[in-house]
C-alpha cells in the first residue's frame, strides 16, 4: 500500500509540522545583522518558558551530545568528582564525556526501566568528599523513564549543597512543563530534533548563576563550545561562529506554533502517552517502564521471545510505520515508539492500527480493533481529567 508521508514513530527526529518545513526553506540572512538578531532574540525569549528560567537560553550549532559535552567542558575541570545518575544509554554516555575530560565519574546505576530514587541519589552524593556535579537525565530515551527532578535535586542539595546539578533534558523539554529555576538545577540542555519539532542541528543550553560562575575556574578544554563566548556574543545578538541558520528558522515557527497551543502541548503528550501505553498492552506487549515513572514522550515495549522482530519491523515499515529498536543492552530486546514533537492522537491511533494489521498479518492471535479500541479509551479518560485534552 501507497503511504504518502511515514508515520515517523521515533524518539527524535520528529516530523516537522508543514509550516515549519516551509520556515527551513527561507533565504538565509546576514548572520551578523538586524534580522538575525531579532531572531535570536526572538527564541531565547521564546525558550525561556519551557525551561522554566529567567536565565538566557543560548543556542548552540550541534547535536543534543554537544549539549552534553558544553555542560561537561564549562563547569568542570579534570579530576573533579561527579556522581552520575544513569539509567539508560544516554545517562551512560554522559558520563563517558565526564570520563572522556578526566573527571572521577562514580556511577549510580539504575536498573533499566526504573527511575532514581531520590534515597539512593542522597546517599550515594554523601559519600562523595568534595562533590563537584551530579549528572542526572530528565527522560530516558533508551528505557521509557522520566526522572522526577525536584525531590533529586532537593535530596542531593541536602547532603552537597555546592554540588552543580547538570541535566540532559534532551528528550521531553517543551512536551512536560519543566521549572529549571524552581527546581535549583544548574545547566539543563535540550535539543532541536526532539519536542521542538524542528530538524537536527542546534541544541539548547541554559545556566544558573552558580553555573556560570563555574565557568570562569572550570579548567577543561573548550573552544567552540565554550559558553562564554556564546553569551558575550549573544548580548549582539549573534553566535560566536555561524549558526545553523536554516533549523534557528524552523525553530522560531515551532515556537509559535508550541505558543499558540498553549498548555494544550502538554495535555497532548500526556494523551498521547496514555494510549500509546493503553495500545500496546491492549496487544499483549509487556511494557518496559511502570506507569507512575513513564516517559511522557516514549515508550519502550518488550517483543517477546516468540515474535520475530524482523519481520514484524518488516511488515510495520511496509506499512509506512517507523518504530525505533533498543539501544545499547536494550537491543534486540525492545522496540520504542516515539510521541513528541507534532505529534496528534490520532497518528497513535494509526500506529496501533498498524501494529494490528501487521500482527494479524504475522498471524497473531489479536483482534482487529483492540489497541485502538483501548486507546480511544485511554484518550477519554485523558479528556475528563483536568490536565485532559479539549
Ligand atoms: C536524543 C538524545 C540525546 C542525544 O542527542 P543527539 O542530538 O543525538 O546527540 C541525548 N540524550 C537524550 C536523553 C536524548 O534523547
Amino acid at each position: 500500500m501507497t503511504r504518502f508521508e511515514p508515520n515517523l514513530r521515533i524518539p527524535g527526529p520528529t516530523a516537522l509540522p508543514p509550516s515549519v518545513r516551509e520556515a527551513g526553506g527561507r533565504q538565509m540572512v546576514n548572520h551578523r545583522g538586524d534580522e538575525f538578531k531579532a531572531l535570536l532574540g526572538r527564541v531565547d525569549e521564546g525558550m525561556r518558558p519551557y525551561f522554566g528560567t529567567s536565565g538566557r537560553v543560548i543556542l548552540l550549532t550541534c547535536a543534543g551530545t554537544g549539549a552534553l559535552e558544553a555542560a561537561v567542558v564549562n563547569t568542570l575541570s579534570p579530576g573533579d568528582a561527579v556522581l552520575a545518575v544513569t539509567m539508560g544509554a544516554f545517562g551512560d554516555r554522559f558520563a563517558a564525556i565526564a570520563e572522556t575530560y578526566g573527571a572521577v565519574v562514580t556511577r549510580l546505576p539504575v536498573d533499566w526501566g526504573r527511575a532514581a530514587e531520590p534515597e539512593a541519589v542522597r546517599q550515594a552524593a554523601a559519600a562523595i568528599p568534595n562533590l563537584k556535579a551530579v549528572l542526572l537525565t530528565h527522560n530516558e530515551t533508551s528505557t521509557g523513564v522520566a526522572n522526577e527532578l525536584e525531590p533529586l535535586a532537593s535530596a542531593i542539595r541536602d547532603v552537597a549543597p555546592d554540588a552543580l546539578l547538570l541535566v540532559d533534558a534532551i528528550s521531553a523539554m517543551g512536551a512536560v512543563p519543566f521549572a529549571m529555576d524552581a527546581w535549583g538545577l544548574d545547566l539543563v540542555v535540550t535539543g532541536s530534533q526532539k519536542a521542538w519539532m524542528s530538524a537536527p542541528g542546534m541544541a539548547m543550553a541554559a545556566l544558573s548563576p552558580r553555573a556560570w560562575a563555574a565557568t570562569e575556574t572550570a579548567r577543561m578544554p573548550r573552544f567552540y563550545l565554550d559558553l562564554r563566548r556564546h553569551r558575550d556574543t549573544a548580548v549582539n545578538g549573534e553566535t560566536p561562529w555561524t549558526p545553523a541558520v536554516a533549523v534557528l528558522y524552523q525553530v522560531d515557527e515551532g515556537l509559535r506554533l508550541m505558543q499558540a497551543e498553549g498548555d494544550g502541548v502538554f495535555a497532548r503528550h500526556e494523551a498521547c502517552a496514555a494510549m500509546t501505553r493503553a495500545g500496546l498492552r491492549a496487544l499483549g506487549f509487556e511494557l518496559l517502564a511502570d506507569d507512575d515513572v513513564a516517559s511522557k514522550t516514549v515508550t519502550a515495549a518488550w517483543i517477546p521471545d516468540d515474535l520475530d522482530w524482523k519481520a514484524f519491523n518488516g511488515a510495520l515499515k511496509r506499512r509506512g510505520l517507523v518504530l525505533a529498536g533498543g539501544q545499547g543492552k536494550l537491543k534486540g530486546k525492545i522496540f520504542r515508539v516515539g510521541h513528541l514533537g507534532s505529534v496528534t492522537t490520532d497518528d497513535i491511533l494509526a500506529a496501533l492500527g498498524t501494529l494490528e494489521a501487521a500482527l494479524v498479518e504475522l498471524g497473531r492471535d489479536v483482534a482487529p480493533g483492540v489497541a485502538v479500541t483501548a486507546a480511544q479509551r485511554a484518550l477519554l479518560a485523558a479528556a475528563r481529567t483536568p490536565a485532559g485534552v479539549a
